[in-house]
């Protein structure tokens, strides 16, 4: 009898396709070449199984197999082929995406160890020579090898690469393949504990199997630092951890401080790495000799050998929801992760989201507080600055500037948020009230004056600014409103002498220029830092004491259900950069209503006292987490087949348990030149919608409009656009 094997290719479709087996057995979860088409695709083996739906005698047979061991297994495949089903994605596309884009083909996986060096001849001789003096880093660089060979990356964050270069060229070191777990070189030691990070800790600790956790810190209260404990747990119990944080190029400083304190090999794995890199992390990683990673939203695919722990820190954060192909939610995937690989999960945040509170209020997360910062810091204080009836410059009030001129002139530093890159909204014609829109999404071109272009931030349309009115040919061309780069012009006239850095997608374009910026933040003297959502994040600045949140009133009359929760999350997390060292810190919010019920309840209660009250408002208006979303969005340049499609599928989702809200119009009605619009599937619980969604999809293909438009399903979608 022939076994038959069913194999998932990287194809928008959702089938896997049965081959035979040839000779040579090919494992599950292996890549095998196989005839499909016309040609040859790598494909990876999905399942076995006894019977085919097909005609076996017509069957064609696996062409070569390229691993003889599986690369993806065990729970990773297992959990893959879940969230394929839960996401409604093909599985193809999931299992391709979770394996390094290098091993997307027919190349083998390289041979296995890391670069690491181990001292020579030379370099003992030169150890042992008393009258031998050499550079400290040298020196240092030479005693930690006397242990043992260490890997590059430890040699470097010791030593720095010029050192090790060094020690190359005139023979003290020599390179070696170091195979199953380097040694680990100690790691520096931290502040003490406080009683409240220690029971954290321990209660993590004392988990062993499956425990999911929200450590519930306030920011500064020393998180990071119960995630360092935790993981030395691990690493003690020969296990390895995986962490995922929102964004590693933003924050080096985080890398480097794992590095250094744990004092083993922390493989990264993010967006800015090479292809190489990329592999070199995964696979050290799958086979256990990357004791730490330390990755962005998609390591959380990664296979670990020796798995013991998974952080999810800033787990609020939305860039752990994929935004678009695979619709996953990284966080929701650890804990699911973790339930199968039976390891403890620490999900932390300074603002959980509603989500993770109430997966606590229903005892399925278990919640370890810190309710002070660590050591001596202060939490900051919120004022409020009233706009009504302000005049303005440049949307800076007079009580603010005050505020900055006597911070810079303490030689401390100020950051001023705004969370709109460019320098200003809109470009609008004084004589006749033209202004300048994209023509593919009807929105408001932003204009960038440093290079004098109107760019759309939707779709990336742009165009040089006119020197005249397109429409009046008058010369009165007036720049509304502020961006990031208005600001930093406004603030270097007015504080002439005070260096003013601007932190957005604009001046941190390239790895090298960004580096350098980021690099130089946290160093003394008085500054102003200017930026948008980059600067919320994670970054330690330890003279900084005044915030300025420039407008908070965009969030309050938001439409969308989850603006008030993000907001209050921005606001608590952009206070939370100031006053994080002795010095206490004041956060300014500007805003045209101060008495709105929301800023009243964040001044009085913090964000512990929104949450709550948030919580309440979507229990009683049946929104998530009280109620399981579904969003089917779709565009076409046929706005006519749009609507027919998306009648039809509001129409096929009249089922018991579910509402179909729809066909509503997009939040962005148009992008990029297409009609855009979407049906809401609502239902009271995660089962049932699960159990209807597939049907109705296979529905929706074979509607007969669907060729003509692009539509997607995003399952527990994060907002509505
Ligand atoms: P979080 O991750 O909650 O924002 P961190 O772990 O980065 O906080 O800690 C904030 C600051 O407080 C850091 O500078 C850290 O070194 C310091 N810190 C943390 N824990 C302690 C402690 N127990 N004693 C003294 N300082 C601490
Ligand atoms: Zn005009
Ligand atoms: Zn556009």
């Amino acid at each position: 009898m022939t076994s038959i094997l069913r194999v998932a290719l990287p194809v928008p479709l959702h089938t896997v396709f049965d081959y035979r087996e040839g000779d040579t057995p090919a494992a599950v979860g292996s890549r095998v070449r196989v005839p499909f088409g016309r040609r040859e695709r790598v494909g990876i083996v999905a399942a076995r199984v006894a019977a085919s739906e097909l005609d076996e005698e017509r069957l064609k047979p696996i062409g070569a197999v390229i691993d003889t061991a599986p690369l993806l297994d065990g729970e990773l495949l297992a959990t893959l082929r879940w969230a394929a089903r839960y996401y409604q994605h093909p599985l193809g596309e999931v299992l391709f995406g979770a394996i390094p884009t290098r091993l997307r083909s027919v190349r083998a996986l390289p041979e296995p160890g890391i670069a690491a060096f181990a001292l020579a001849a030379g370099g003992r001789a030169a150890l042992a020579d008393p009258a031998r003096r050499h550079a400290p880093r040298i020196d240092a660089l030479l005693a930690a090898l006397a242990g043992g060979p260490r890997s590059a990356a430890q040699l470097t964050a010791l030593a720095g690469a010029a050192a090790r270069r060094s020690a190359l060229s005139r023979g003290w070191i020599e390179p070696v393949r170091l195979t199953g777990a380097p040694a680990t070189a100690g790691g520096t030691p931290g502040p003490a504990l406080n009683p409240a990070q220690r029971d954290a800790a321990a209660a993590v600790i004392a988990a062993r199997g499956f425990g999911a956790f929200l450590l519930d810190g306030v920011t500064g209260s020393g998180k990071t630092e119960v995630y360092l404990e935790i993981i030395r747990d691990c690493l003690a119990r020969d296990r390895q951890a995986l962490v995922l944080v929102p964004e590693i190029a933003l924050t080096p400083q985080t890398l480097r401080r794992f590095r250094e304190r744990l004092g083993v090999d922390v493989a990264a794995l993010h967006s800015g790495l090479g292809e190489g890199e990329r592999e070199r992390a995964w696979l050290a990683a799958a086979r256990g000799e990357a004791p730490v990673v330390l990755g962005t939203r998609s390591a959380i695919w990664v296979p670990l050998a020796r798995p013991g722990l998974i952080v999810v820190d800033e787990e609020h954060d939305t860039s752990y929801k994929q935004h678009e192909g695979f619709r996953y939610h990284a966080r929701d995937v650890a804990v699911v992760r973790a339930k199968a690989l039976d390891v403890p999960v620490v999900l932390g945040s300074a603002t959980p989201s509603l989500e993770s509170l109430a997966n606590v209020a229903a005892a399925r997360y278990r919640s370890l507080r810190l309710d002070h910062r660590a050591g001596l810091a202060q939490p900051p204080a919120l004022r409020v600055v009233d706009l009504r009836h302000q005049r303005l410059q440049h949307g800076l009030a007079a009580p603010t500037l005050d505020a900055i001129a006597s911070c810079v002139a303490r030689g401390e530093q100020v950051l001023v948020f705004k969370n709109r890159r460019g320098y200003a909204p809109v470009l609008i014609c004084h004589d006749c009230g033209w202004s300048a829109h994209c023509p593919d999404c009807e929105r408001a071109l932003t204009l960038h004056r440093a290079d004098a272009r109107l760019r759309c931030h939707h779709c990336g349309f742009e165009q040089r600014v006119p020197s005249a009115c397109p429409a009046c040919g008058g010369l009165a061309l007036n720049a509304l409103g502020e961006g990031t780069e208005r600001l930093e012009e406004v603030l270097k006239s007015r504080f002439e002498g005070v260096p003013v850095v601007r932190v957005d997608r604009d001046t941190t374009r390239g790895r090298r220029l960004r580096d350098a910026l980021l690099d130089s933040l946290p160093g003394a003297g008085a500054r102003i830092l200017v930026g948008t959502q980059m600067l919320a994040k994670g970054h330690d600045l330890p003279h900084l004491t005044l915030v300025v949140v420039v407008g908070v009133d965009e969030g309050l009359y938001s439409i969308d259900f989850r603006a008030s929760e993000r907001l209050g999350q921005l606001i608590v997390q952009v206070a939370g950069r100031a006053g994080r060292a002795e010095r206490p810190g004041t956060v300014i919010l500007q805003t045209h209503a101060p008495d709105h019920p929301l800023l009243g309840v964040l001044l009085d209660g913090g964000y512990r006292a929104l949450a709550q009250r948030l919580l309440q408002e979507r229990r009683d208006a049946s929104l998530p987490p009280f109620a399981q979303f579904a969003l089917l969005r779709a565009e076409a340049k046929d706005k006519l087949a749009l609507e027919r499609f998306l009648v039809s599928a509001t129409q096929a989702a009249a089922c018991a348990g579910i509402r179909a809200h729809g066909p509503l119009a997009a939040p962005m009605p148009r992008r990029a030149g297409a009609d855009r619009a979407q049906v809401l599937l609502e239902s009271a619980d995660r089962s049932t919608l699960q159990a209807f969604l597939p049907g109705w999809l296979d529905a929706l293909r074979a509607l007969p409009d669907e060729r003509r438009l692009r539509w997607s399903i995003d399952v527990d979608p994060v907002d509505l656009y």
